[in-house]
């Protein structure tokens, strides 16, 4: 559906009460991604910082850190909400100048009982007054709805007889949530709204506000929320929770981008590899889709192992010497070289090439699995082929070693997992003649000498 207008204003309007998840990085994905498609789109970044308790510093940290993470880029901002207490104390100001916001002493015991007598399904409507230390409401109309006109939803209509007069700023003239968002998006001139379907039903008292104000509304577009693959909410049961834990389980960015993208856009196809510029492409956010979509870690894995071997390999280096804290040296090109189709995430990486850099892990059942009956002979006769092969690259010694299959009459297996298990510990390991080549001759001697002496010690 084609629903795009000119310079559209996005805005991501995370709070910092706790580190951006992925439910949340799916929301700046979309807002991106729905900016950067159209020719003149914005993206503001504003900071929901009102909650004063809860709000810290850090989590404002973790959340431009995670934002510069996945490469979702700003055109303005970050702009704090709280700092913009003046100018919500001058809409206010204007509402209540205007009549169409009044002050009430009600408590919430006064409510109730308004409500006891006019019927629980009715919305309260309080007495104006003008004691100072009173919270303000908005005057809600009593007839007519307030619809929500939702991208993704479709009309969704809220009748305004239900609705209080609802409280946009506490006795202390501090305003609340619902009133700071609608007086932000407006004065930002904010023309879509991308945000979770947990806001759906903010969005009638915005919308009221918008209008007290004089404000035409910005294109409202709720999104699904995210589930885990058993069907319940996502959370940190199904796996990495926050954008730093995806960083730190080795995912590439563009992987990531690639996958929330299409969780509830796109394709039915939720494995589908696309870089990020089709995303930019082909995104919009009428298509979303109202099913919550599942996120699982497992198609993450996948597809970002199909990533990471598409890398050129000085990038994959790259990637992977960021992520090890280790330089992009020759050494750990040829590493990366050898590994590259063996890893699905970053931090596989290092497991597999351990051995280039350090002794053999000690890997008792992998020992116990293939240093059996005959491996010493096996080692030996290697151990000589491989101490007369030149040059000493994979190809020559594939071909040194292969004759020793026939010569023993034993499967591959037989003979090249005493050997992996030789020079790395271990029964993983990238291709074996890739694995001998990159140790060098000597260090590889060296080990398989080692494991013999083991084996011909053991009781
Ligand atoms: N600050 C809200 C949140 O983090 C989002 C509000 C909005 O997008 O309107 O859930």
């Amino acid at each position: 559906m084609n629903m795009e207008r000119d310079n559209p204003r996005f805005r991501f309007a995370p709070s910092p009460t706790g580190a951006l998840h992925i439910g949340g990085a799916r929301t700046a994905l979309y807002n991106w991604l729905a900016a950067r498609h159209a020719a003149d789109g914005r993206l503001v970044l504003r900071i929901e910082d009102t909650d004063r308790e809860r709000s810290t510093a850090e989590h404002v940290d973790q959340i431009l850190d995670a934002m510069d993470w996945l490469g979702l880029t700003y055109d303005e901002g970050p702009i704090s909400q709280a700092g913009r207490a003046d100018r919500h104390a001058a809409a206010l100001e204007q509402l209540l100048a205007a009549g169409v916001a009044y002050r009430d002493a009600a408590t919430a015991k006064d409510v109730e009982a308004w409500k006891a007598e006019h019927g629980a399904g009715r919305g309260y409507r309080g007495t104006p007054t003008e004691e100072p230390g009173a919270a303000v409401r908005l005057r809600v109309p009593d007839d007519g709805e307030t619809i929500v006109e939702d991208l993704i939803h479709g009309p969704v209509a809220f009748p305004n007889a239900s609705y209080d007069d609802f409280v946009i700023a506490r006795a202390d003239d501090t305003v609340l949530y619902n009133f700071a968002v609608a007086v932000d998006d407006a004065e930002m001139g904010i023309t879509e709204v991308v945000r979770g379907d947990d806001h759906l039903s903010n969005t009638p008292k915005q919308l009221l506000v918008l209008r007290a104000l004089g404000h035409e509304p910005p294109r409202y577009a709720h999104l699904p929320l995210l589930h885990g693959p058993d069907g319940k909410k996502l959370s940190k049961r199904h796996g990495a929770a926050s954008v730093q834990e995806l960083r730190e389980a080795g995912y590439l960015p563009a992987a990531v981008r690639n996958y929330l993208a299409l969780l509830g856009w796109g394709t039915d196809d939720d494995t589908t590899l696309m870089s990020t510029e089709e995303l930019i492409r082909r995104f919009e956010v009428a298509d979303v889709g109202k099913a919550a979509a599942i996120f699982d870690e497992k198609k993450l894995r996948w597809l970002n192992g199909r990533f990471m071997r598409e890398m050129p390999l000085d990038e994959y280096t790259l990637a992977v010497s960021r992520h090890l804290g280790r330089e992009p040296d020759e050494r750990l090109r040829e590493a990366c070289a050898i590994s590259q189709d063996k890893a699905q995430t970053l931090a596989e990486v290092w497991p597999l090439i351990r051995f280039l850099y350090e002794p053999p892990v000690d890997d008792a059942k992998a020992w116990a699995k293939v240093m059996k009956e005959g491996a010493g002979e096996l080692l030996a006769a290697a151990a000589e082929a491989l101490a007369a092969v030149e040059p000493y690259t994979a190809e020559s010694i594939e071909g040194a070693l292969a004759p020793l299959l026939a010569r023993f009459d034993v499967k591959a297996g037989r003979l090249y997992q005493p050997l992996r298990v030789a020079i790395t510990g271990t029964s993983v390991s990238p291709g074996i003649f890739e694995s001998l080549a990159a140790l060098g001759r000597e260090e590889t001697l060296n080990r398989v000498r080692d494991a013999s002496k083991r084996l011909a010690a053991a009781p």
